[in-house]
């Protein structure tokens, strides 16, 4: 017998119009291994199918570079503190087109160019627009970068980009070198310059309490992204996290099935890659070149990490979802 209260909870997320920060914490309560956890997960799917017409896309990326990175976020596998990123390692501009060309003829419906807080500003204006060229121009073009101003917004926005993903990491001015209240005067500057917005509710520990992830998850909605995710924490090697218990599918697909019950149908939800794809996401990942979650040069040697575009195309597919052809929609204000 279900509890009473996560089938209330479930039936008014399946409204579409997403949960008071209370109501999320109490989903969050609930074990992702248990019955409840499985309905919840249930109705995130079946919210997602609606929100989206049953049709997923494949957003990828391409990390450009792995140096060492001050800003120092515990987790990252780039964050100077951790050590595990002497070198300055920058893929080469010929690499990036020809991944980008690749993904385009792999059918993408949205590409994001991600660099450590390290790389030059004007070297991704240029990188972009290079990037923007050996693509289908209405393909959204999203920066993942270092915080930046309205005036250098202004500059990505002329370069081509259309958005930026960007993100209040969970811990952040504690186990990272950046202030919050920064991260979002970002996100401010971006969406005054004209810039959309692709976000995050990452990466979650086991000292995040279900209150902790409720509130994030509401600041996180008023932001108006148009992409969202959920994102637990990889215990990279080597790095202070190394040592958490590595969470599972279960654990994936119960957080994306809460998130898409928070946050409704207007924002689209990405998973672990296609892992989510039958508990509340209707875009997956994939990615190329360098990860933060990953300590490889190049992702997707790890099980589980750098998915890509056939591998999230078919897990979409695997449980019942069409897959978008031709660019991702909503991007451009
Ligand atoms: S998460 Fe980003 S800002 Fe933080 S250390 Fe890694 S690359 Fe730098």
């Amino acid at each position: 017998m279900l509890d009473k209260r996560a089938i209330e909870l479930v039936e008014k997320g399946m409204q579409g119009k997403g949960l008071e920060e209370e109501e999320i914490a109490e989903l969050l309560k609930f074990s992702p291994y248990s019955a409840e956890g499985a309905h919840i997960r249930w109705g995130g799917w079946m919210l997602a199918r609606q929100a989206s017409q049953g049709v997923a896309e494949v957003h990828a990326q391409i990390g450009m570079d792995a140096s060492s990175c001050y800003k120092n976020c515990e987790f990252c596998s780039f964050a100077a503190c951790n050590g595990l990123r002497p070198e300055k390692l920058e893929m080469p501009k010929d690499e990036v087109l020809d991944y980008a060309k690749a993904y385009d003829e792999a059918g993408i419906n949205l590409l994001c160019l991600m660099t450590t807080a390290s790389y030059d500003f004007e070297k991704f204006l240029d990188m972009g627009s290079s990037v923007k060229e050996v693509i289908n121009p209405e393909t959204p073009l999203l920066a993942n970068i270092d915080d930046f101003s309205y005036e250098q917004a202004i500059q990505l926005k002329e370069a081509g980009f259309d958005g930026i993903y960007h993100v209040v990491h969970m811990g952040e001015g504690e186990i990272t070198n950046i202030d919050p209240k920064v991260r979002i005067q970002t996100m401010k500057n971006a969406r005054e310059a004209g810039l959309t917005l692709s976000t995050c509710c990452e990466p979650i520990g086991a000292e995040h309490t279900p209150e902790i992830v409720a509130k994030r998850i509401k600041q996180l909605i008023a932001l108006e992204p148009t992409s969202a995710g959920i994102g637990l924490r990889v215990p990279v090697p080597g790095t202070r996290f190394m040592n958490d218990p590595r969470k599972g599918k279960i654990d994936w697909c119960f957080y994306s099935g809460v998130m898409r019950l928070a946050i409704g149908t207007k924002i689209a939800l990405c998973g672990n890659t296609y892992l989510a794809s039958d508990s509340g996401s209707n875009f997956g990942w994939a990615e190329v070149g360098t990860n933060p979650r990953d300590d490889a040069e190049r992702t997707g040697q790890r099980a589980g990490i750098g998915h890509g575009v056939a591998e999230s195309k078919y897990g979409f597919a695997s449980v019942g979802w069409k897959i978008l052809e031709g660019p991702s929609q909503g991007w451009r204000i």
